[in-house]
């Protein structure tokens, strides 16, 4: 495993809501995430653009367009992808956790948990190869955790079959109450 740098999980997660709530407001899903250097810089910031056109500077319109996806497109190569962080609003899901694996990113932290579609799990499977490269940090803040719970359930709700949505009612009882 790579020495990874001490950094302000917080600080990003909170800038990774922030970007969620740019995609929600431009009629995509609340998802938001950043790539981030090793000194602390940030790389590429992206968000959820399912419901916008795609462009030549921004993956959209495609279910795919997911933020992980939208930031890893913004960069392109990766310099020393396992000195890099990646922190997401969200719990990403198998394809955008499985991106993050296959480019070697060293570390993901994320301030929600998905239980029904999120990938940690399989991150964290020490059996693959490819996955034990990425480290996982998932839901370091509770106070963010709720945040992006609050934010995302509806879209939760919308999105999901009904045992994805049961499965986020388990988890966040309060978050989901009256959806
Ligand atoms: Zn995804």
């Amino acid at each position: 495993m790579p020495e990874l740098p001490q950094l302000d999980h917080v600080a990003y997660l909170k800038e990774a809501l922030a970007l969620a709530r740019q995609g929600q407001a431009a009629g995509s899903a609340p998802v938001g995430a950043l790539l981030v250097s090793a000194q602390g810089e940030v790389l590429a910031r992206g968000h959820n653009r399912v419901g916008q056109a795609q462009t030549a500077d921004h993956v959209g319109g495609a279910s795919v367009a997911h933020a992980e996806m939208d930031v890893f497109f913004q960069v392109g190569k990766l310099e020393d992808p396992e000195t890099l962080t990646l922190y997401s609003s969200l719990e990403p899901c198998l394809m955008c956790g499985g991106a993050s694996a296959l480019l070697g990113v060293g570390r993901v932290v994320w301030a929600t948990a998905d239980p029904w579609g999120g990938s940690g799990r399989l991150l964290r499977w020490e059996d693959h190869p490819a996955m034990q490269q990425t480290q996982v940090v998932p839901t370091p803040d509770p106070a963010l955790e709720r945040e992006g719970a609050l934010l995302f359930a509806p879209e939760a709700k919308r999105a999901f079959p009904e045992e994805g949505w049961a499965l986020w009612q388990a988890r966040y009882p309060e978050e989901t109450q009256g959806l």
